[in-house]
């Protein structure tokens, strides 16, 4: 019998809610179980997933913090205001040299950020959490490093079909540990819902991809552990909320009276007292969704001292979306970065590992993964 070979497949966006009603993986991996999710995004739920800690733990929690005077933007505070298709290029153009200048090792991405407002941010986590040493408390690449275990690892860098094929290929290499995360069906979902046809043809996809695997590893005469799990889940989009242009109607001037960040369900703000008042109130009648409390926030892991994640946070009721945001003038078909208590929000683990209890949250995965490949004979 060869040596055991263990695939850890990271499917952005993979929800419980999808993989129940699918059924997904049903016949090849027979234990299965719901995440409990961090409040935020990918850029939060990754490196905690990763390393089994909250964000205010390993620090990186929304993809833009508000930066003080050392904005890698500060620049653009000077331009005028111009035309959107203009912006874009100009954007376009600000992102071509950030990463000529290797600035930023994670995944970002500009959006739709107006220019003069980027001036006051900076992308909160610049390190690619998939490499070791990248996040300032341990990630499981940093255990895969500690125990001498070999692993490969593939990424959104490169393309989904071309990273199968890769992984399927490294069964007979002499690597322990294949780990492969995948957004294609973040995207999907994004552009068409969470019960698009087009995405029951991708999980079969995924299930063709799971089943190659263990026959593969079986032609290979080595024992697999299979492993697929999701950072957080995904929601339907029923409504767009404008919560840019509310505030704008009731006189606060984005950038004059306030700073905000109009995520897709999240807006974090920064002003003064009497102008956070105001906001918080029109926020509290809209019926949109509810003011994030100190409380709450530590309750989550999310709470940072220093604010610059913001000062008032604003969260939207599950299936509502801010359009438009900085993220878009479009409303999309489904979003995530609700309530991580809610029912769609869950991530998901499925394995074939035989024993040890299943996780309840992705700051389970860690220890999990870490005992199988420690403890496992498979
Ligand atoms: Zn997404």
């Amino acid at each position: 019998m060869g040596r055991p070979v263990h695939i850890i497949f990271l499917i952005d966006a993979l929800g419980w809610e999808i993989v129940e009603s699918f059924g997904f993986c049903r016949n090849l991996l027979h234990r299965s179980a719901p995440l409990d999710t961090v409040l935020g995004y990918s850029s939060a739920a990754i490196p905690s997933l990763l390393t089994g800690e909250l964000p205010n733990r390993h620090g990186a929690w929304a993809m833009y913090r508000l930066a003080g005077h050392e904005s890698p933007f500060r620049l653009l505070r000077f331009l005028p205001e111009l035309p959107h298709p203009l912006e874009r290029r100009i954007r376009l153009l600000v992102k071509r040299m950030i990463d000529r200048r290797d600035l930023v090792k994670g995944y970002y991405d500009l959006y739709d950020i107006p220019l003069r407002l980027l001036a006051d941010f900076d992308i909160a986590s610049r390190t690619d959490p998939y490499c070791p040493g990248s996040l300032p408390v341990e990630s499981i690449f940093d255990g895969f490093e500690s125990r001498g275990l070999s692993y490969r690892v593939w990424t959104y860098r490169t393309p989904e079909a071309e990273n199968v094929r890769d992984l399927l290929s490294s069964i007979d290499s002499s690597e322990r540990i294949l780990f492969l995360y995948t957004a294609e069906l973040d995207e999907l979902m994004h552009r068409r819902g969470v019960f698009h046809q087009e995405v029951e043809r991708k999980l079969s996809l995924y299930e063709g991809f799971v089943e190659s695997i263990i026959k593969k590893a079986r032609e290979a005469g080595r024992p697999a552990t299979v492993n697929v799990m999701s950072d957080h889940g995904m929601t339907d989009v029923t409504k767009a909320v404008d919560v840019w242009g509310e505030i704008t109607r009731n006189g606060y001037r984005l950038g004059k009276d306030y700073k905000a960040f109009y995520d897709s369900t999240m807006a974090r703000f920064w002003c003064e007292e009497s102008v956070a008042g105001g906001i918080a109130e029109l926020l509290e009648e809209s019926g949109w969704g509810r003011l994030l409390s100190e409380e709450e926030l530590k309750m989550y892991g999310c709470f940072f001292e220093d604010g610059s994640y913001g000062r008032t946070l604003f969260l939207l009721s599950p299936g509502l979306m801010i359009v438009p945001s900085f993220m878009g003038r479009e409303p999309l078909a489904a979003m995530h970065g609700y309530d991580p208590l809610d029912r769609f929000s869950k991530g998901c683990l499925l394995t074939n590992h035989p024993s040890g209890a299943l996780p309840t949250s992705i700051l389970g995965i860690k220890s999990f993964l870490l005992g199988c490949i420690e403890g496992g004979t498979r």
